[in-house]
């Protein structure tokens, strides 16, 4: 209730009511209406932009979202372990695998290539917490694109992998007589004195001397291209196609083990020692042959021999002396 006014009037001698005019009062409780909406408003905001006015479900919501943010980062340092493995196994299948069965390494560009053209991540933006979102998102397609990449090289290496198997299971890499079996190794690859003639000559092969009947194994896997006594010079022969440019050829046989187009295991029993052909003493002539050319058999017995062994064998077969063609 508002307070009355009086003044004095000399007049009347006496205190008169103020009375206000009607226009004015209502001009007067207009401005009190808009300055209390206007404080209250002010009020409003503020407490608005503070937390007082939290409401239990906002103060819930806002723990909630805390939550989420400190999830959001155990996933990222979780992401960041997974990030150290995989370029660990990518190190190693850059440095170790592909190296290994010779093909390319992936370069790095590849491997982290991001994802160029439209904005993958459009639907993501105009939040709070965007930044924080997107980031994630992008790091793990990143990690996602990355694995994709990964397995396909280990894809691509498990091929070489069997290929490669195939082919060491198929180049000459064994001694075709056993070593309690000969009596020497006569004569290896390179110029030697030709038995006939005694004139300096390529020999193109290694001689195994033996005794006639001992055991010839096929020093690897292939198929028997040629098993005749129809070539000058070697008599009873075997050829072994060994694939991958591979053949190899035994000379001078007295028997065979195997005929023509016969699959054969490295180390099958393929024929016998013997002097057919072009023969001083029952001996092996053996070659490897690489595309068409003759190449020298010693680089091929790694593993199959001791040091030892191996060293007796490089040292008769560096002699020169007289071969047994
Ligand atoms: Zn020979």
């Amino acid at each position: 209730m508002s307070k009355v006014k009086y003044y004095y009037d000399p007049d009347t001698l006496s205190y008169r009511k103020i009375e206000l005019k009607k226009s004015r009062r209502y001009r007067n409780i207009f401005l009190f209406i808009l300055g209390s909406a206007l404080f209250g408003f002010l009020g409003l905001i503020f407490l608005l932009n503070t937390n007082i006015l939290n409401t239990p479900r906002e103060l819930s919501l806002s723990r909630e979202l805390k939550n989420y943010e400190l999830r959001f980062q155990l996933l990222n340092k979780k992401m960041e372990q997974i990030e150290q493995v995989l370029a660990n196994i990518e190190d190693r299948d850059n440095n170790i695998y592909r190296l290994y069965f010779e093909a390319n390494p992936i370069p790095e560009e590849q491997r982290r290539a991001g994802f160029g053209g439209v904005n993958r991540y459009k639907s993501l933006e105009g939040f709070n917490n965007s930044e924080m979102i997107i980031a994630t998102t992008r790091r793990l397609d990143v990690i996602q694109k990355q694995m994709v990449i990964q397995s396909r090289s280990l894809d691509e290496i498990t091929k070489l992998a069997e290929d490669k198997e195939k082919l060491l299971a198929a180049i000459p890499a064994i001694q075709p007589v056993k070593n309690e079996d000969l009596t020497r190794m006569a004569s290896g690859y390179g110029w030697r004195s030709d038995p006939f003639t005694k004139a300096r000559k390529m020999h193109w092969g290694m001689d195994f001397t033996a005794p006639k009947g001992v055991p010839i194994y096929a020093t690897g896997d292939g198929m028997v291209s040629r098993a005749d006594n129809n070539a000058s010079g070697y008599g009873k022969h075997i050829r072994i196609d060994h694939g991958y440019g591979y053949m190899s050829l035994y000379a001078h046989l007295s028997n065979y083990n195997v005929k023509r187009g016969q699959k054969v295991k490295r180390g099958d029993l393929i024929g016998f020692i013997g002097s057919t052909g072009r023969s001083e003493a029952p001996h092996l002539h053996y070659e490897v042959w690489k595309d068409e050319e003759r190449i020298n058999p010693i680089n091929f017995y790694y593993g199959s021999l001791t040091a030892e062994e191996f060293e007796n064998m490089l040292k008769y077969a560096n002699q020169e002396n007289q071969s047994l063609d």
